[in-house]
């Protein structure tokens, strides 16, 4: 079950027959209503949302549900498109595979930031040396047919 689908049946999610004898688990991890509309904003418009705190004057990438700051609950007036600009934070190269062994290519993985959020995504199009702290970037995502609703629907983060 993708991260986009919901169970049809409440009842999956509350009652266990107990004559069965395997938990009938089907979702591993749910989005959240703000995280939801964030991946539905990446699959379906190529846009990045975030919600914005009138009282602190901060805006969350991702989107969320309430101010870290004044515990404020952001509603969904509070959703804002932030763009798909962003600048580089940090960044690090990746030479070596999930299993530890070593990659055909080194890849660049940063954190971007982008309003008052981050994320963690891959650079591309680019060439470690022309990095910098600071340098400005933009999303580059998937056609929209190949989207599935997730962070990976963006390819990676271009230096401009
Ligand atoms: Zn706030």
């Amino acid at each position: 079950m993708g991260i986009l689908e919901r169970n049809s049946r409440n009842i999956d999610n509350r009652c266990w027959n107990p004559g069965i004898k395997a938990f009938p688990v089907k979702n591993v991890y749910t989005a959240g209503v703000a995280g939801q509309r964030f991946f539905e904003e990446l699959k379906e418009n190529g846009k990045i949302y975030g919600s914005k705190c009138e009282k602190c004057g901060l805006t969350y990438v991702p989107a969320r549900i309430y101010c870290e700051k004044c515990f404020d609950h952001l509603l969904e007036k509070d959703w804002v498109d932030v763009g798909i600009e962003g600048t580089i934070y940090s960044y690090t190269l990746v030479c070596k595979t999930k299993s530890g062994g070593p990659k055909e290519k080194p890849s660049i993985m940063a954190a971007i930031r982008i309003a008052d959020g981050l994320l963690i995504h891959r650079l591309g199009d680019c060439r470690e040396e022309e990095l910098e702290i600071g340098r400005p970037v933009k999303a580059e995502f998937k056609p929209k047919q190949d989207r599935t609703g997730s962070i990976e629907d963006i390819m990676h983060f271009k230096p401009l």
